[in-house]
Order: structure tokens, then C-alpha cells, then sequence
């Protein structure tokens, strides 16, 4: 049994409300991130949803939440963080068997996303995968200020300074943000 499925039917005359925990594997696209070693879920995936018949198409709200834990782009240490994301969903049915939509979709908002479905049910585990993966940072961070290893010797500069002459740039920067937030 497929766990984040509406049926049409359940919809029929009211809304149909889904509250699961998850396990990340059962995100395709998660779950090879997960196995690729970029992101390690320190929770289950927890997903609240609710699903409407409106007119001609199925709209999910909902929101996903997680515990993640990353490593740092600059410093390498690993953190924890939380992923948090609200979405909605909008599910029309595709027409026919040709897959070309010949109807515009009118959406005025842009975070709304307008997915086709086919037959009596839509599975939601692809939305909902890839509303996590987009909550992913591209260039985690432990934090705003981490100030990286040093590019010489390699030493953790949140740690320790070191003696190093690095690059000019990434050094002056360095400085000018610590005398910003000093003042
Ligand atoms: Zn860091
Ligand atoms: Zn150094």
C-alpha cells in the first residue's frame, strides 16, 4: 500500500487530511542523496497534507519537516539543522493520452505548481521528494561567519588562527567582515 496517495473518491465530498512520518527512502531523489552521503536525515520525514476537489483539479497543501544534518562547504564540520517547507499543489488531470497541453494553465502565483495526473488516484511521493530536495542548501554552511580552513595549512580557522599568508582576497574579506561585526 502506497502511503502518500490521495483516491479521488476519498475527495469526493471532503477533504481528504494525511498525517505520516516517513523514512527517507522512500524519496527517490532523497534517498540517493542520502546514500550519496550529502545529507543525513537525523528524523523520520514528517509530512501533513490536505487534499481538496476544486473544479477541475486536486489541490494538496501541506508541509514537510525534517531533521538534517550537512557538512559545512567551507570548514568541512558536520551541523544540524531542521528542514521546514510549505507547498501547494495543484493536480489537474491529463487529458487524453497525448500528453501535450493544449489549455494554458493560468497560475498567477509563482510558488504554485500545476502537476497532471492520470486515473483515480495521485500519488504524491515525487512532489513531496523533490519539495525537500529543493529546501536542500546547494553550499551548506555550519554558519553566516564560518571562516572556512585555511587554504595553506588547513587549519579550521573557527578553531584557531594560524600564521599562514593565504590569499589575498579571501584573507582581507575575512578581516572586513570581523571588523563589522566587531564594531
Ligand atoms: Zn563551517
Ligand atoms: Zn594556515
Amino acid at each position: 500500500m502506497k502511503v502518500l496517495t490521495v483516491r479521488l473518491e476519498e475527495i469526493r465530498d471532503k477533504n481528504a487530511e494525511i498525517s505520516v512520518a516517513l523514512a527517507g527512502a522512500i524519496f527517490p531523489v532523497l534517498s540517493e542523496m542520502i546514500h550519496s552521503g550529502e545529507v543525513t536525515l537525523t528524523s523520520p520525514v514528517r509530512v501533513e497534507i490536505t487534499a481538496a476537489h476544486e473544479f477541475d483539479h486536486v489541490r494538496v497543501s501541506g508541509r514537510v519537516e525534517t531533521e538534517i544534518r550537512l557538512a559545512c562547504s567551507r570548514c568541512c564540520a558536520e551541523y544540524d539543522d531542521r528542514l521546514s517547507s510549505t507547498f501547494q499543489l495543484f493536480y489537474t488531470k491529463a487529458q487524453g493520452i497525448d500528453p501535450v497541453e493544449d489549455e494554458e494553465v493560468e497560475l498567477s502565483e509563482t510558488d504554485l505548481i500545476s502537476v497532471p495526473y492520470r486515473g483515480d488516484e495521485i500519488d504524491l511521493i515525487p512532489e513531496v521528494d523533490e519539495q525537500i530536495v529543493m529546501e536542500l542548501p546547494l553550499r551548506p554552511l555550519c554558519s553566516e561567519q564560518c571562516r572556512g580552513l585555511c587554504t595553506v595549512c588547513g587549519m579550521d580557522l573557527n578553531v584557531m588562527e594560524c600564521d599562514c599568508r593565504r590569499e589575498a582576497q579571501s584573507l582581507t574579506f575575512g578581516v572586513l567582515k570581523n571588523l563589522k561585526i566587531n564594531q
